[in-house]
This record gives structure tokens, sequence and C-alpha cells, in this order.
């Protein structure tokens, strides 16, 4: 299912694809998210996502996320956002942000303008803790790429903030120290089971 509903929101989903693969991973411990099955078995074009839409005008907000990595379909997804911007909706895009590694630069440049907010999964308080957590495929640079992301974002006038998962052991303080020293607000939300 590449679009849905909860709460007043509506999610959009592009692709199956993600270069993380985080323990607390929705996708690793079940085949749906509430009573959707989000496994796509084809990635949606453009012009079929913006179809969808259509059926789903009333949203408070429109959120690129998971199954997968939304960068991971960045054309894509840029393209229905500028749709949604020309409708006057607000864009959220809930992102691993190693935006670099996954597309090449200036990622960040492109999303100015079409995504309003930016949530970037933090995850951890430093590379070898992300990389445990979140085994990136690129390695503890999928850390460091995701704070250059958050800078970028920042930056570039998008409203940015991080967001962490509350598991068990997690050191919040480190995370909050992350924040402070980089001006960019931390979210604290619950693991979904
Ligand atoms: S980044 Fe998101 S979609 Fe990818 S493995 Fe982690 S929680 Fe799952």
């Amino acid at each position: 299912m590449t679009v849905y509903e909860i709460d007043g929101n509506v999610y959009i989903n592009l692709t199956n694809r993600c270069s993380n693969r985080c323990v607390f991973c929705v996708r690793t411990t079940s085949d749906r998210y509430k009573e959707y099955d989000l496994w796509l078995k084809k990635e949606p074009t453009a012009e079929e996502v913006k179809e969808e839409l259509k059926k789903h005008d009333g949203g408070r907000e429109y959120v690129f996320c998971g199954y997968g990595e939304p960068l991971e379909a960045l054309d894509v997804m840029t393209e229905v956002a500028e749709e949604l911007k020309r409708r006057g909706k607000r864009v959220r895009l809930n992102t691993n942000g190693q935006a670099d590694l996954i597309i090449g630069e200036g990622v960040a440049g492109k999303l100015k303008g079409k995504i309003d907010e930016v949530s970037i999964s933090l995850n951890a308080p430093d590379a070898a803790e992300y990389n445990k957590i979140c085994r990136c495929e690129f390695g503890e640079e999928g850390f460091y790429s995701m704070l250059r992301f958050a800078k970028e974002c920042k930056n570039e006038g998008i409203n940015v903030k991080f967001s962490v998962v509350n598991i068990p052991g997690f050191d919040i303080k480190s995370a909050q120290k992350i924040s402070e020293e980089t001006g960019i607000p931390l979210r604290i939300r619950e693991l979904i089971k």
C-alpha cells in the first residue's frame, strides 16, 4: 500500500529499500503496520502516487515515511511533494538522513520549498552505537552522513528535528547534547510494536 491515513495524517510509502536494518524496525517484527500491508510489490511512479492522493485530500499533514527510506526514491518524492505544495498542503519527510551516501550531495537544497519539515532519526549518541542499532550498509559513516544532512537542512532554512526511539538503555542525555550543539530540536518517541 502506498498511501494510507492514520489519525488525520496522510502517509506516503514509496519504497521497500532502506540503507539501515534497525534492530527496532517494525519491518523486522511484522509484515504490516496497523491494518496496512506496506510491503510494496512494485515502487509507484509519481503519477500513480498523485492519482492515489486524490482520494486523500483532507489530510492535516502529508508524510513521506517507511516502510522503506523515502530518500531511496528521491525523484518520485520531490515530484509528489511539489504537487502537494501546489495544493497548499503541509509536507513532512521522515528519514534516516543518509542523503549523501544514498544519493550524493545537495539533497537538502532539492527539498527546499517542497518539504516543510524533515524529521531525522538520530537513534544513537555516536557512530559506533549508531551502527550497532541501525546496522547501516555504509557502516559508521551512516551516522556522520545523517548529521551532515541535518545541518544542511537547517542551513537551507528547512524546519528540521531529530527523533530518537526510547529503547531500554538508550543514552538520552548524549542525544540531547547533540541536539543542543546543532541547535536542532530532539523528539523522543516510543517504540512501535
Ligand atoms: S531507517 Fe527506518 S525503515 Fe530503515 S530499518 Fe531503520 S526504522 Fe526501518
